[in-house]
């Protein structure tokens, strides 16, 4: 418990810095300590990552639906806090002809989610393995000794041009986060009932992240995810901080 707190510590100064060169005005977040009770809110901060030509030119499509995810997560009390967008500038990236693993390592070098706040980190491309979206990849953790167990801090989507289907896009998004947060698919879960659409099922899109999207399982599930802020603060509010941090380790 005192190495824990020791890390968290080490960790505060320079993640609080960053949330604020990050966040600006929004909001800050403090440690959160896993429990399954829902009743004590969490916040998870989530940082758009757009990848665009290697000339900083055309960036991918990033159309987000932040109420509609954001409702997902309240179902388990999380309170998302979206940072300003940072922008990968690499066309092999962008265009999905790099796979995740070296989208990783160039984001990596290019020092876009190796420090500051713990946060997911929310890429945008034009296409995954080649394949155009909507589509996506969560729970990608380059580093090797994953201490984000089951989860991982980074997450790919890829979204058309031209929007066609909304809710599933929405879905996609959603969808990938629950993976950052260490969720599984339905099928390889035995926590979530079969007969149940939610966001690790198949079944209707709008059923997928409706109001029940979140199974109980997947609430203490999510819940004991290390990307995981005590709260929200939202400095125009008035509100503060206590300036803690955790989940480094
Ligand atoms: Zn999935």
């Amino acid at each position: 418990m005192k190495a824990f707190r020791v890390n968290i510590l080490s960790l505060a100064g320079l993640g609080l810095l960053m949330a604020a060169m990050l966040v600006g005005q929004s909001s800050l977040g403090e440690c959160f300590r896993p429990d399954a009770d829902r009743k004590t809110p969490a916040c998870l901060l989530i940082e758009p990552v757009i990848c665009r030509s290697t000339e900083g030119k055309e960036p991918a499509v990033s159309r987000l639906d932040r109420k509609a995810i954001e409702s997902v997560y309240a179902q388990a009390n999380i309170q998302i806090a979206w940072l300003q967008p940072r922008y990968l500038d690499h066309t092999a990236a962008r265009d999905g002809t790099a796979n995740w693993k070296k989208v990783s390592e160039i984001g990596a070098k290019r020092g876009l989610w190796g420090s500051g706040p713990i946060r997911v980190s929310l890429v945008f491309v034009n296409a995954i393995g080649g394949k155009p979206g909507p589509r996506g990849l969560g729970a990608i953790d380059s580093r090797p000794e994953r201490p984000f167990g089951p989860g991982g801090p980074i997450c790919i989507v890829a979204l058309p041009d031209k929007q066609k289907a909304p809710v599933m896009e929405t879905f996609c998004v959603a969808h990938e986060i629950g993976h950052c947060l260490g969720l599984v698919h339905a099928v390889k879960d035995p926590l979530v009932p079969d007969d149940k659409t939610n966001i690790m099922s198949g079944g209707k899109y709008s059923e997928r992240i409706g109001k029940n999207a979140l199974m109980p399982s997947h609430i203490r599930q999510v819940r004991k995810s290390k990307l995981l802020w005590r709260r929200c603060v939202t400095e125009s509010g008035g509100a503060k901080s206590s300036r803690t941090q955790s989940s480094g380790k």
